[in-house]
């Protein structure tokens, strides 16, 4: 028995290990497989180049789980170890590599750990003994075994092995016996081995038999070898893809679509992935992409290796050459991983164009699950944007889907305002904005619907990119407001015309919000009164609401435009009963006002012209003078803007009408809630019983 100190640099390894690695320590299972494998795959290459000449046998890798004995075993027949190829292999360049590896990424290692093992080594996170047990295939090798309990020393003799290969045996630490475990064990090999290239059996099949589960003598096979996305595409039925889906997850709806990625050249990466149904935010998850590296787990979670929005797609991708050994934030800026990020997103694009344009019905039926994931590719990825504006549904209110430019064409001659811009339409809800959208079409305009969460930030990127074109919500002004044919002609108020309406209507409108109030003439018939949202504000407020960094006009009050109809009997009525209970005051009081702004106007001008003359002395009393004459008319004046104010707010309080049309335009936009809504419909009845029971 030879007795040896492993060459380390780091003083001691193995508690680092335990101590890095603790949360992942399940990986030492695939990383113990992985090299299982790596040794059968050798062992074929060797017979296939003519090198190793004897039978290659049954290739399978076995695992055994001992719970009483507390060991777990793996077992395979590949090219085995001399016993200089365990000096070389395990007792230096090993434990070498774990060493500097560990040393290099001592503080990001629990970041990456998942994605890259340690190796061999990482069989001491769970053992306080690990025994090799190996016979190399060259002529005349002789079985080694060797033994390491956990630090640095070893010791290595005369195996015991009688066929090619090696045998791994972990006997396990009082806390970690649950590797043992049957259960524990099948479950992870599912995890991390279930695509490996070479068949692993875990135990025997077992079968039903007089109450019990007995062994049968078939070894219970845990991987498929060849995987789908291994296999040429043309071999490949749809059915075999849904099959395969359901495979990886299980009970999940239908996909949509699924994509088959095979490329040789600059890189090597074959996959498959699916589109999932998805119509709203709670539906999305990421993180279902697994990555593989030569059919091994390696992780599942794809951040920084695909574009964001392809990781709501699910599926595998299978590449050799994603660097795995490094942190995350250096993958994005690897040279072969962009190139890989790039493919991925022209194939999505790609089968998605080849969708729209060879299957337009399942396409559109497919849509409203599609469009999230193609509204979030088209926010935050340029190179798929572009490509993506040629498949774009947009989706009208009736239900119509158009490709972007055909829409454009269809509007192009109604939805030109007099400035020759092109106005898209929208209501982002059918129901709420129904009157609205009727008006729309009354005047033969189209409008889309555009409900979708991500829609706020996306009617703006359209804006963007469509030239000389705007977007408005159906509610966001009257309609020939939103798309202007020519300059009507507007009511001519005096500003204190305009400034009484603005009193009078703020007072009877709910508090907590700003209103513009403004004068148009809509017509005899036009409604009254007519409440709407600026398109500006509100759609940067449901951008807030959807993140993206806005929260400034989160934050803001709501801002609505009340336009007043001044061709509106019942509005006519309401100004005529304002004249006969308060005209009289009224024009007095502004006459009054006037006279002192007047009075005002006349000081300052004295007070300019005394300042620049050259006597100081003079000027300097003229200056007092004026300035205490000015001072006295400011002070009227306000005082006399605050009678007017009071005046006005008695009024509107008293009048049955303005609080009749405010109300029922509210209650039109959906506004009156509580106790407003309450109190006006029991004004409403008082209002209707005067009428009829006179
Ligand atoms: P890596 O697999 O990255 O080379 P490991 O620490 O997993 O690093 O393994 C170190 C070396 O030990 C391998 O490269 C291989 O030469 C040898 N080795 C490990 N396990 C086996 C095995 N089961 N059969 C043959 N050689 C093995
Ligand atoms: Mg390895």
């Amino acid at each position: 028995m030879k007795q040896g100190s492993i060459g380390v640099t780091t003083e001691n390894i193995f508690p680092v290990i335990k101590k890095f690695l603790y949360s992942d320590h399940e990986i030492f299972l695939r990383e113990l497989v992985a090299n299982a494998v790596d040794a059968t795959q050798k062992i074929k290459a060797l017979a296939d180049s003519g090198e190793f000449k004897g039978e290659l046998g049954d290739l399978t890798i076995h695992i055994e789980a001992d719970s009483d004995a507390k060991t777990l075993k793996i077992i395979d027949n590949g090219l085995g170890m001399t016993e200089e190829e365990v000096n070389k292999y395990i007792n230096q360049i090993a434990f070498s590599s774990a060493g500097e590896f560990l040393e290099k990424y001592k503080d990001q290692l629990s970041s990456i750990i998942g994605h890259f093992g340690l190796g061999f080594y990482s069989a001491f996170m769970v053992s306080k003994k690990v025994e090799i047990d190996t016979l190399s295939w060259k002529d005349g090798a002789e079985a080694v075994s060797w033994t390491c309990e956990g630090n640095p020393e070893y010791e290595m003799g005369k195996g015991t092995r009688t066929t090619r290969g090696t045998t791994i045996t972990l006997h396990l630490d009082d806390e970690e016996t649950e590797f043992a475990q049957r259960g524990k064990i099948e479950q992870l090999l599912k995890k991390y081995c279930k695509f490996m290239p070479v068949p692993i059996a875990f135990g025997k099949k077992q079968e039903w038999k007089d109450g019990k589960y007995v062994d049968t003598d078939k070894d219970n096979i845990i991987n498929d070898v060849e995987p789908l996305w291994a296999k040429n595409p043309k071999d490949i039925k749809d059915e075999d893809y849904l099959k395969f889906y359901n495979y990886l997850y299980p009970g999940s709806e239908e996909p949509l679509f699924y994509i088959h990625l095979n490329v040789d050249y600059p890189f090597h990466l074959t996959g498959i992935l699916y589109f999932p149904k998805i119509k709203d935010r709670i539906d999305v998850h990421t993180d279902k992409i697994q990555l593989y590296c030569n059919q091994m787990f390696v992780t599942d979670s794809v951040k920084n290796i695909v574009p964001e929005f392809l990781t709501l797609l699910h599926g595998v991708i299978d590449s050799p050459d994603i660097p795995l050994n490094v942190s995350r934030s250096y993958l994005q800026s690897d040279a072969n991983v962009k190139k890989i990020s790039g493919y991925i997103t022209k194939k999505v694009a790609d089968r998605l164009e080849e969708i729209f344009k060879n299957d337009r019905e399942q396409f559109e039926k497919k849509w409203d699950n599609l469009k999230l994931f193609i509204e979030y590719g088209m926010l935050t990825d340029e190179k798929f944007c572009e490509r993506a504006m040629k498949f774009f549904l947009l989706k009208n209110c009736d239900g119509k889907f158009f490709p972007v430019e055909d829409y454009t064409k269809a509007i192009e001659t109604l939805q030109k305002d007099k400035d020759g811009r092109l106005v898209y339409l929208y209501a982002t809800d059918k129901t709420e904005q129904y009157r609205h959208i009727e008006a729309a079409k009354n005047k033969g305009y189209d409008v889309l619907l555009m409900d979708c969460p991500l829609d706020p930030h996306f009617v703006s990127l359209l804006e963007n990119k469509l030239e000389n074109s705007s977007f408005a919500r159906v509610d966001s002004d009257i309609i020939d407001n939103l798309i202007r044919k020519e300059d009507r002609e507007k009511p001519q108020l005096s500003d204190s015309e305009t400034d009484e309406l603005n009193i009078i209507f703020n007072k009877v409108m709910p508090e907590g919000s700003h209103y513009l109030v403004g004068a148009d003439n809509l017509g005899e018939n036009g409604e009254p009164v007519v409440i709407t949202q600026s398109e500006f504000m509100r759609r940067y407020r449901d951008m807030a609401s959807v993140g993206g960094g806005m929260n400034f006009y989160g934050e803001l009050p709501e801002t609505y435009n009340i336009t007043v109809n001044m061709e509106n009997p019942l509005i006519k009525k309401m100004l005529e009963e304002k004249q006969d209970c308060c005209g009289k005051e009224l024009t007095d009081i502004d006459a009054r006002i006037a006279e002192s702004e007047k009075a005002r106007k006349e000081a300052e001008k004295a007070n300019a012209q005394s300042s620049s003359d050259g006597d100081k002395e003079a000027g300097k009393t003229a200056e007092t003078d004026a300035t205490a004459e000015t001072g006295t008319a400011a002070e009227n004046v306000a005082e006399l803007r605050d009678r007017r104010k009071d005046i006005l707010e008695k009024f509107a309080d008293g009048n049955t009408i303005l609080h009749q049309v405010t109300g029922l335009a509210l209650l039109s936009n959906g506004m009156l809630k509580g106790k407003a809504l309450a109190d006006f419909i029991r004004n409403s009845y008082e209002v209707v019983g005067k009428a009829f029971t006179k």
